[in-house]
């Protein structure tokens, strides 16, 4: 160990220099493979505290709760690559302390590991909701392979899920529950669906889409608590002006917290999430940090964003990578981020703010519609509904910063390469 210098490259490529990475997800998973990819030679051990091979998080609100994919199927690499990449896993594995002057992380059985570089990539969980009779069965949250294995099961026993929080993967949710048959009520605590990621105009026409395939939305309304049968299982959500709604499951998705003790625990600078640079560096310079658990900077922003997406999590691993092997940073991303619920596939690229000008190009008839965010003749976001092509040009417009013409851009029939100005 000790590689004191702070070169170009953080390391040498001997086989002494040692890569550690807490967090064995979309972000921590990456970062091993990127490693290997950049050339480097040393030790990689990636730790995770679920026992389960690095899996893809996405499909649980979506195929595989509908019951379309095996375990297997969700796993990001196949086992056989980490052998192969020489990168050892450590599952099932918690990291109870960083030490960021010895250097080394420890584990809840005393004993430690030394690291060169440490990389966190500890992930989100989710908000809890805490109210009386939360602890009751058939109440569940969604982030890890085992929730969605309890989620499958209830969902067909439910008779009626409720779906407290009507974010992505609330709506996610709703949409298997409504396609199978299972009765579904959304309980959403804002005055609109999705108030805090999406456009009115994309929440709107999500609304009606659900509405008319039969689930039932519920706005500016507050769970207060749930009460329970003799056997402890859910029976009915208490809202706020006292209704009390039956049901026989109930999915909690009211947002997610980073994981971020470890580092707060050992004197990093954290604020809702670990702080980063455009690097991905923390306030330590041999601790990078990537994914849900940081709070990042982006192009043309001054404050920081709290990005909880693959293609987030993904460029981060990209960015720590580069700036411990000392070559060229990864060009940065517009960030951007997908759903899918029932026959829609949502594309969503740029940070939506209310008050921007909307362009709606297409119709909503067909489904197939996207929402163009103006701000004098820039695009800032999009968001997308079955259209694929207006996402890819939406997204290279706001990375260009490119001007258009809002007459054009309004109308489907002029080509999206002739909308700029
Ligand atoms: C149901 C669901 C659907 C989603 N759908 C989409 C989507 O459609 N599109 C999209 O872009 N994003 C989606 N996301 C978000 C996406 O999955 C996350 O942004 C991404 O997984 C973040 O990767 P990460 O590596 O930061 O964290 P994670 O993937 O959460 O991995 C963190 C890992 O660290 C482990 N860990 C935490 N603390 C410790 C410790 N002390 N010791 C050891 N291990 C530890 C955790 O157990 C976890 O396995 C979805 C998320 C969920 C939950």
């Amino acid at each position: 160990m000790g590689n004191d210098s702070y070169s170009e490259a953080m390391l040498g490529d001997g086989p002494r220099s040692r890569v550690v990475i807490v967090g064995a997800g979309h972000g921590g998973a990456n970062a091993a493979a990127f490693l290997r990819q950049k050339g480097f030679g040393g030790e990689v051990i990636l730790i995770g505290e679920e026992p389960v091979m690095p899996y893809q998080r996405p499909p649980l609100s979506k195929a595989y709760i509908a019951d379309h994919m095996s375990v297997e199927d969700l796993y990001l690499k196949p086992t056989q690559f980490y052998r192969d990449q020489g990168i050892e896993l450590r599952l099932g594995t918690r990291v109870a302390e960083v030490n960021p002057e010895g250097k080394f992380v420890s584990f809840s059985d005393g004993t430690t590991l030394e690291y060169d570089v440490l990389i966190l990539a500890t992930g989100a969980a989710p908000r809890s909701l805490d109210v009386p009779g939360s602890d009751l069965t058939g109440i569940q949250e969604l982030r890890t392979i085992a929730d969605a294995g309890r989620l499958r099961d209830l969902i067909p026993s439910s008779g009626h899920l409720v779906v407290v929080g009507g974010g992505y993967i609330g709506l996610e949710v709703a949409a298997v529950c409504q396609t199978n048959g299972v009765r579904v009520t959304v309980i959403e605590r804002e005055d609109r669906l999705l108030a805090r990621v999406a456009s009115v105009e994309l929440s709107k026409v999500l609304t009606a889409y659900h509405q008319e395939r039969g689930t039932n939305i519920l706005t500016s309304d507050s769970v207060v608590g749930f009460a329970g049968g003799a056997d402890g299982a859910v029976r009915s959500v208490i809202l706020s002006d006292g209704t009390e709604i039956a049901c026989g499951g109930v999915l909690t998705g009211i947002g997610a917290v980073p994981c971020d003790a470890l580092a707060c625990g050992a004197g990093l600078h954290c604020d809702n999430g670990i702080v980063v640079d455009e690097q991905s560096r923390t306030s330590d310079r041999w601790i990078f940090a990537i994914g849900d658990v940081t709070r990042r900077p982006l192009p043309n922003r001054t404050d920081l964003f709290r990005m909880e997406s693959i293609p987030s999590a993904v460029e981060q691993a990209g960015q720590a990578v580069a700036a411990i092997m000392g070559g060229p940073q990864p060009k940065p991303e517009v960030p951007w981020f997908w759903s899918d619920q029932f026959n829609l596939k949502l594309k969503m690229a740029g940070l939506v703010h209310e008050g921007e000008e909307v362009i709606a190009r297409n119709s909503l008839e067909g489904f197939k519609i996207a929402f163009f965010h103006v701000r004098g003749e820039n695009v800032v976001a999009v968001e997308t509904i079955n259209s694929p092509g207006e996402f890819m040009a939406g997204k290279r417009f706001i990375e260009k910063n490119a001007r258009v013409d809002l007459t054009k851009l309004a109308d489907s029939s002029v080509p999206l390469q002739g909308v700029l100005v």
